[in-house]
């Protein structure tokens, strides 16, 4: 703080802020954002000269960086505590954007950490109060026979209504919540089949697809934590699927051909999700246990309109054959694309053409008609 001050005006406060944090505060000057922003990089600059020899530890190389949140004050009803949460929310965009730079406070920014941090909050409680739902869309054969589901997670949260799993698996993955989440989105599936069974389930419905997230499949309890649920429920002849990116089989190959193996042996079966979009590998599709790959939308929504995508869908279709797996088709939307899919050798498809997800409710009464 001393070596920084000797750089600034007399009246600018210097404070240490906890762990690696400074506050600074200019006070009384007509800054315009141009000359702050000047100021910041002046400041940056000789943080870094300070800290930019990297350090060694053990093996690794330590570099440090510097990052700044900006924002000005007084605004009307600013009490410091504000002017201290707008830096630093500024900061944390920094930090998000990549280190090493300054961000200027906006509105927008302080709305998008409060719905952050609100999602985070409100999913503590979405389970017990019952604001989680499952939604199920249709997979179904070329011949039109449902044969499985896709179980898709929907949020009805009292203030937003429908909160899309885009916005909260992301919150709830970085917030470490999506172990209990998916454990009980796990359960109340197999409730749901096992109840569904009892009233009976017409016997061309043969399977289920659970995604589950990169961050839940790699703890290294999630066998212990996942086996018991999947053994408390006795399902005859429904075949239950973990859908799994293939960056996470990429990533971490010996970890997840273990927890694979250990899984088929109950009776767990896989897909690969969003397939064609990661680091598609015919290593890891040779040697782990995959039943499936499922097409992702973006090459079946090109189907019609980019002549060249095709040929990689035809390359998916030749290679699954070739290695034995099944093929499903997401986001099938026309009956052009099911046609032209159909006319390349394949035999399952999940979309719109046939049905959005629907309630849990409306499916099964949808199954039965
Ligand atoms: P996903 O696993 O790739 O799921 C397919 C998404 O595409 C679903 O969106 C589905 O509603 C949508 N979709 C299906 N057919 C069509 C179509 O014909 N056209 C279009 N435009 N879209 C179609 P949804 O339900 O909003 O889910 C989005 C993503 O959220 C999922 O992508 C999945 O990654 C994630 N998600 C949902 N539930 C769970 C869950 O329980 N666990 C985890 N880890 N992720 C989940
Ligand atoms: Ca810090
Ligand atoms: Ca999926
Ligand atoms: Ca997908």
């Amino acid at each position: 703080a001393q070596r920084l001050k000797g750089g600034l005006s007399e009246s600018a406060t210097i404070a240490r802020f906890g762990g690696d944090e400074f506050v600074i505060m200019l006070p009384q000057l007509d800054y315009d954002e141009d000359t702050a922003a000047e100021l910041a990089m002046d400041i940056a600059a000789s943080i870094t000269d300070m800290i930019s020899v990297p350090v060694q530890i053990g093996r690794n190389l330590i570099h440090c960086s510097t990052s700044i949140g900006l924002t000005t004050f007084p605004q009307p009803q600013d009490t410091s505590s504000q002017v201290l949460r707008r830096a630093d929310t500024a900061l944390y965009r920094t930090k998000a954007d990549g280190r090493n730079g300054f961000r200027f406070f906006d509105v927008s920014m302080q709305r998008q950490a409060q719905s952050r941090w609100q999602l985070e909050e409100g999913l503590h409680k979405a389970i017990e109060r019952n604001q989680l739902e499952l939604w199920l869309q249709p997979q179904v054969t070329n011949g039109g026979v449902i044969s499985g589901a896709e179980v898709l997670l929907r949020w009805r949260h009292p203030e937003r209504g429908m909160v899309s799993p885009v916005e909260f698996i992301s919150v709830a993955e970085e917030s470490g919540q999506i172990s209990v989440i998916e454990e009980w989105v796990l359960e109340e599936s197999l409730r749901l089949l096992c109840h569904w069974q009892q009233q009976g389930l017409p016997k061309t419905f043969r399977h289920l697809s659970i995604n589950i997230s990169p961050a839940h499949f790699m703890q290294a309890d999630f066998i212990q934590r996942v086996l018991p649920i999947l053994e408390r429920y006795q399902l005859k002849g429904i075949n239950i699927e973990f859908e799994i990116t293939e960056n996470l089989l990429i990533n971490n190959f010996k970890h997840a051909k273990e927890t694979m193996l250990h899984l088929q042996e109950q009776g767990v079966s896989f897909s690969v999700d969003d397939f064609g979009t990661g680091y598609s590998s015919l290593r890891y599709l040779n040697q782990l246990p995959i039943n499936v790959l499922k097409i992702d939308r973006s090459f079946v929504s090109n189907i019609t309109t980019l002549e060249d995508q095709t040929p990689i869908v035809d390359v998916i279709l030749l290679m699954a054959k070739k290695l034995n797996l099944e093929v499903i088709a997401e986001g099938v939307e026309t009956s052009v694309q099911k046609q032209l899919l159909d006319d390349r050798g394949c035999r399952l498809y999940q979309g719109y053409f046939y049905s959005k997800p629907l309630h849990y409710r409306d499916f099964f009464s949808q199954l039965k008609s």
